[in-house]
């Protein structure tokens, strides 16, 4: 496997599905499928259904990245917990993760955008994080220049020497590997149709392939949890945005960890190519949910609006396109089989560019073979934190959704905070944060960080 996984990409799992189990996951991502290795190691039967393929969307679109660098303070003891997970993971897949340690870096081009960066410091340095400033004689040693290239241009950065890289299409589907080792039933090409709900009780999951019953459900659907959760009743305010990445042929190596600038963001893989996308590069489609959602959304549309453009349209079958159903009868197909994996075309020019940034960046290179290029939707909330909550409304069901462009990172961290709220009710962080209501119960919306 060699770029991210599509609906052309083999089925892998196929369990048959039982009546009854402890818990079912809803959806095949880094989130639902940590939350399901979790819930079974602690000794719950567990099933997942997964649409169409394990890590099919945003899970194996991603850049890679597993950074403390820049996050949200609440987020920042689960994601400490997550790199330790990862790297334990990584030794139990026999390094099929490829997770390394090699840095995460964001480079300032002029003096105050390192002003701004510098404003993350303390919000790193009071929680833990070993976050420097690197002058730029330390990023001319760090980032090499190709020979012959000018000197870099960019004046300084923040640097997290103990962030990470792991290698997305191949890693979720190794960890997927190892839940259903120890014994999660997975079933890929199986959509879940919706929630059974009897008399006001969740007794389980309705699913193309028949009815699961379960006193624990896990709604991980990414960019979909809002569609679903809507049908029966429960407000989850999630907008997506599409975002292209590419992939280059191996190059001589310049630099080994991830590092951006405002413009461009590259990083290192395994294969010796290296994985670049725009800085700021969203793309948002109009539908039902943009204007329904528009008022808790409006504080993070006005930092965002000059860095995202609008379409009138998503493409048909898209969670939020005008055409998507938002009713449907349980026991006849729904809309998460209509399109198995969101596979959103890459914006070409957004790859024209990126290859003229990096030829401007390190000029001797030259302008990079690009092998391969592809979209994601990344779902996001209105404050730019995710949301890992039980639902009140429906007692059994827990809600890890909206993870605003950094979930992989911070999967294993999410996957076993969800697993205790399972299973055990208390979960050894403080999630107050991250809670469902806070979207409509007038509470004030703190932004996560921007930089
Ligand atoms: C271009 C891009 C770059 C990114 N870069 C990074 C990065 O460098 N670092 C980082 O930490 N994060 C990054 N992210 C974000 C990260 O990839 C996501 O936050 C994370 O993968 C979300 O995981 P998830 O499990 O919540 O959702 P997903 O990976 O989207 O998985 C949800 C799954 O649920 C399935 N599903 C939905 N509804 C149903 C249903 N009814 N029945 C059955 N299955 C269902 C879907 O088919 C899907 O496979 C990036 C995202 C994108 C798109």
């Amino acid at each position: 496997m060699s770029g991210p996984i599509t609906a052309r990409t083999p089925v892998r799992f196929c369990d048959p599905l039982p009546r009854a189990c402890d818990a079912v996951v809803i959806g095949g991502g880094v989130i639902g499928v940590f939350s399901a290795l979790y819930m079974a190691r602690a000794g719950l039967k567990v099933v997942l259904c997964e649409k169409g393929r394990i890590a099919g969307e945003q899970s194996s679109r991603n850049w890679g990245w597993i950074r403390q660098l820049g996050r949200d303070p609440a987020e920042l003891p689960i994601m400490a917990q997550a790199l330790d997970l990862w790297r334990e993971v990584d030794a139990e897949t026999g390094g099929r993760v490829g997770f390394r340690q090699t840095g995460v870096s964001y480079l300032a081009s002029t003096a105050r955008e390192m002003d701004r960066l510098r404003g993350w410091l303390s919000i790193g340095r009071d929680r833990g994080v070993d976050v420097r400033v690197l002058s730029p004689d330390q990023l001319d040693t760090m980032i090499q220049r190709a020979q012959g290239s000018r000197r870099h241009e960019w004046v300084g950065a923040l640097h997290v020497a103990n962030d990470a890289r792991a290698e997305p299409w191949a890693a979720v589907p190794a960890v997927a590997a190892l839940a259903h080792s120890a014994g999660v039933v997975i079933r890929e090409d199986c959509a879940v149709r919706g929630l059974d709900i009897a008399g006001g009780a969740l007794r389980g999951v309705l699913s193309e392939a028949g009815a699961v019953r379960a006193p624990h459900v896990v709604l991980a659907g990414g960019a979909w949890s809002s569609l679903l959760a809507r049908r029966h009743g429960v407000v989850f305010a999630q907008l997506s945005v599409r975002s292209t990445v590419a992939r280059t042929a191996p190059l001589p190596a310049f630099h080994d960890g991830a590092a951006a600038d405002m413009d461009l963001a590259f990083r290192r893989r395994l294969d010796g190519g290296y994985t670049l996308a725009l800085g700021e590069d969203n793309t948002h489609y109009i539908g039902r949910d943009s204007f329904r959602h528009l008022r808790p959304f409006l504080p993070v549309l006005r930092r965002t609006l000059r860095d995202t453009s609008l379409r009138p349209a998503a493409p048909a079958g898209f969670p939020d396109a005008w055409g998507t159903a938002r009713r449907w009868a349980l026991d006849a197909a729904s809309p998460f089989e209509r399109t198995r994996v969101l596979e959103p075309a890459p914006d070409r020019r957004a790859v024209a560019r990126m290859r003229r940034l990096f030829a401007q960046r390190f000029g001797a290179l030259g302008a990079p073979e690009i092998v391969d290029s592809w979209a994601g939707m990344i779902d996001t909330t209105p404050d730019v934190v995710p949301v890992v909550d039980r639902v009140a409304a429906v007692p059994g069901l827990v809600l890890a959704s909206g993870m605003c462009g950094h979930g992989f990172g911070i999967g294993p961290g999410f996957g076993r905070i969800v697993a205790d709220l399972v299973c055990r009710g208390a979960t050894g962080h403080d999630i107050t944060r991250f809670g469902l209501a806070r979207f409509s119960d007038g509470s004030r919306l703190e932004l996560g960080p921007s930089i």
